[in-house]
């Protein structure tokens, strides 16, 4: 039995480093993506595509600009990413952990946190993310889209949702080369390309 026992410690001793090395090993490069506490990339990992639904507090007249910057996403990386469901989501207007990915347009917003044009709160297990909501902070912006509506006082919103689904994949914030990732989106600004880095940062975990 005494026997038993040793093996049983040796094993755990052994296997603790080992397991630490194999994380260290996975930690680089963080291709601007959010990491876990173990320095690992986080995101969808090509599990499917990501089911995006569209809560009815959005305005019909920006669902164009969703599928449009879905499909910029989708068109750096070449193949699809979103199923976006753009049949209105009825129901509660409070985001929440729900198993389900929610575009809401908030009529209330926090007042120490006017100058926030939108949240998106990921979830993940691991390093696989398993839900993402984006809050649109409709109570202190306003939004245009298309060509033709620019207005220097209002946000593009295809340029704040491009921002938001680049989140959604697991980005954060890259305040150069020109990425839509820039943490401050000024009004009036029709940001709704991707910068090289934001396409070569995606292909670290979407290529197929
Ligand atoms: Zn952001």
């Amino acid at each position: 039995m005494w026997k038993w026992l040793g093996a049983i410690m040796l094993i755990f001793i052994l296997s603790v480093p080992f397991a630490l090395r194999l994380r260290a090993a996975k930690s680089l490069p963080d291709c601007g993506f959010v990491q876990n506490t173990y320095g690992e990339r986080v995101s969808w990992k090509n599990e499917g595509l990501i089911t995006l639904y569209v809560h009815e507090s959005v305005p019909r007249e920006y669902y164009g600009a969703i599928q449009s910057a879905a499909a910029t996403w989708e068109k750096s990386i070449g193949h699809r990413l979103f199923r976006l469901v753009m049949e209105p989501l009825v129901g509660t207007f409070v985001p929440h952990q729900d198993g389900k990915n929610i575009i809401y347009f908030m009529n209330t917003w926090e007042a120490n946190r006017p100058t926030e044009q939108a949240r998106t709160s990921i979830y993940w297990n691991g390093d696989q993310i398993v839900e993402a909501d984006i809050r649109v902070n409709s109570k202190d912006f306003q939004f245009y889209w298309a060509s033709g509506q620019f207005n220097p006082l209002k946000v593009n919103f295809e340029a704040l949702i491009l921002h938001e689904m680049g989140h959604v994949l697991g980005l954060r914030h890259k305040d150069n080369a020109g990425s839509v990732m820039a943490t401050f989106l000024p009004s009036g600004t029709d940001r709704v390309r991707l910068a090289s880095a934001d396409a070569s940062n995606l292909r670290c975990e979407y290529k197929l």
